[in-house]
């Protein structure tokens, strides 16, 4: 363990998501993925792989492909609770971010061993170019170490939980008047073309082909009657026209 706040980013990401978003027990569930890179000492400790091996300290435990790992799992867990896809890939979001904090913090001290970043494509250690936090010969335990982390962790922490909230304030706010220009915009995309339909009829369009359609029964009907009409005005000049010849011929 290299700093005493690898808990601190789970709850700064839950407070700048908001408790909608992210409740109690999914931020508990975060701060335990943010600490559980660190159970490779255990692996270390049983002698399965030397301290700078690639599942020794800092090896694939503090990779990014063992954040997604951890991620992919919580979106596919089955729950008790319904939870919709867009609730998973959430919750399997914030818990792959907690994890993947975990070996940007210790990537961002200026002691230690450097981490396996790129399993499980590369199991060698890379450290990162900025290492900002001063942690060269201070003790593990003490006030010292405390301060330092306060002020290069907690700070930053508790300034983006603060620009989340802000953020998410901000939202609330603009929310009915961005949607009063958006909407018509995007009915408007949608009736012009992608082969999409307005979800709404045009009530224009539908009066005009029930007209139409009337109009086109009206027309033949009179031109049923008018073929009727004539039809029988054939029959009763022909039946004149016979008379008149039969007695012609007598
Ligand atoms: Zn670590």
């Amino acid at each position: 363990m290299a700093t005493y706040f690898h808990f601190a980013p789970a709850v700064a990401l839950a407070v700048a998501a908001g408790t909608r978003t992210v409740g109690w027990r999914l931020m508990l569930l975060g701060a335990v993925c943010a600490v559980v890179p660190d159970a490779d000492f255990l692996l270390v400790w049983l002698r399965f792989d030397p301290y700078s091996g690639t599942y020794g300290h800092r090896g694939f435990t503090h990779s990014l492909g063992f954040a997604l790992v951890m991620g992919l799992i919580a979106a596919l867990w089955r729950r008790p609770a319904p939870y919709s896809w867009h609730q998973r890939g959430l919750a399997g979001l914030y818990l792959a971010l907690c994890t993947a904090s975990h070996p940007l913090l210790d990537g961002l001290l200026d002691a230690g061993i450097c981490n396996a970043w790129l399993w499980p494509l590369d199991g060698t250690r890379h450290c990162l170019g900025w290492r900002p936090i001063p942690m060269q010969h201070v003790a593990l335990w003490g006030w010292v170490r405390l301060g330092t982390e306060m002020l290069w962790i907690g700070v930053p922490l508790v300034l983006l939980a603060n620009g989340g909230m802000a953020l998410r304030a901000l939202h609330r706010r603009w929310r009915a008047p961005i949607r009063l220009v958006s909407q018509p915009v995007a009915t408007g995309v949608k009736s012009v073309g992608f082969g999409i339909r307005p979800n709404l009829p045009d009530v224009r369009e539908t009066r005009f082909f029930r007209e139409r359609k009337e109009t086109n029964r009206r027309l033949q009907r009179r031109r049923r009657v008018e073929a009727m009409d004539w039809l029988g005005r054939e029959l009763r000049t022909r039946r004149i026209s016979q008379g008149a010849g039969a007695a012609w011929d007598e």
